[in-house]
């Protein structure tokens, strides 16, 4: 039986979506594969990253789209850089409508390995810096009763792995986080969802174990990945994108505080 096609392109146009996004990890694989997508829709967006150089690349590679594009560097795992990048991208680009946290860091170990630099860098970075950005995204937005917040957090955060105890429990934070944030903004409209994706071909994955670390995700290893992928393949970046659109956008307008596992089946559910 042949496999289907696997785009890996930017989604399709959506009209569901205006205003303003911003887009957290911008610079990485899920998240630049997201700002693609959302520049295709034709709304400005925000690209926040601390990888300047991959920034600035990305940036320049969506010049033509001139003025709709804002690249701002800065570590979400300070408070204060984030208030002043969100306060930039507002006084800039108008007001934010639709937030995407996608900055994250991995860092494997058994619990047994880890040093406490390794755990508080995890949480710093995906569980407080979701929590910087959205805090300060929230308060412009519940006034003005609009937009929609995803979180990437990962089938981790409900799937436990050997070697990925404080990266899995930083996005069980994440995912929680924007699920009870969902519930305080609901009055306000405001919608909050989670994607979780699982093993997805970007730099995270392969920075893992190179090659072996697809390999060992499709197939399964007993002690670390449980069954593998029943689709038989991992996720391409735009598989990613097109949930967090459809999530962000008003496709799902009755949609909020939910979690939507993107992983070929690797989590059975
Ligand atoms: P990636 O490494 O390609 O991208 C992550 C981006 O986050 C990078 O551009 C990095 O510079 C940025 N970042 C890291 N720390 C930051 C900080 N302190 N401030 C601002 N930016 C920061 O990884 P990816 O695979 O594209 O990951 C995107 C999201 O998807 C992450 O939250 C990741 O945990 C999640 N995820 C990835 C996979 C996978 O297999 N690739 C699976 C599940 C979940």
């Amino acid at each position: 039986m042949t496999a289907p096609a696997v785009r890996t392109g930017p989604a399709a146009p959506s009209h569901e979506l205006s205003g303003v996004a911003v887009v957290t990890g911008a610079a990485g694989g899920i998240g630049a594969e997201t700002v693609r997508a959302l520049v295709a829709t034709g709304i400005p967006v925000a690209l926040l990253d601390r990888d300047i150089t991959a920034l600035w690349q990305l940036a320049a590679a969506l010049e033509e789209h001139g003025d709709r594009v804002l690249a701002v560097a800065v570590d979400v795992a300070d408070s204060a850089d984030v208030d002043a990048a969100i306060a930039k991208v507002e006084a800039e680009l108008g007001p934010i409508t639709h937030l995407v946290n996608a900055a994250g860091v991995l860092r494997s170990g058994t619990a047994s390995e880890l040093t406490d630099e390794e755990w508080d860098i995890t949480f710093a970075v995906n569980a407080s810096g979701v929590f910087h950005v959205s805090r300060s995204v929230a308060r412009r937005m519940a006034p003005r009763g609009r937009g929609s917040i995803v979180t990437v957090a990962s089938n981790a955060a409900f799937t436990p792995r050997v070697a990925m105890s404080a990266y899995a429990a930083s996005k069980a934070a994440s995912a929680m986080f924007t699920k009870c944030l969902g519930l305080e903004l609901a009055g306000q409209g405001i919608r909050c969802n989670v994607v979780a994706p699982g093993s997805t071909r970007t730099p995270m994955l392969t920075a893992l174990q190179g090659d072996a670390a697809e390999r060992a995700s499709v197939a399964g290893v007993p002690d670390a990945y449980r069954l593998g992928i029943p689709l038989g393949r991992i996720a391409e970046p735009a598989h990613i994108a097109d949930a967090v659109l459809f999530l962000l956008s008003d496709r799902a307008a009755h949609i909020t505080m939910h979690e939507l596992t993107v992983d070929g089946g690797a989590a059975l559910g």
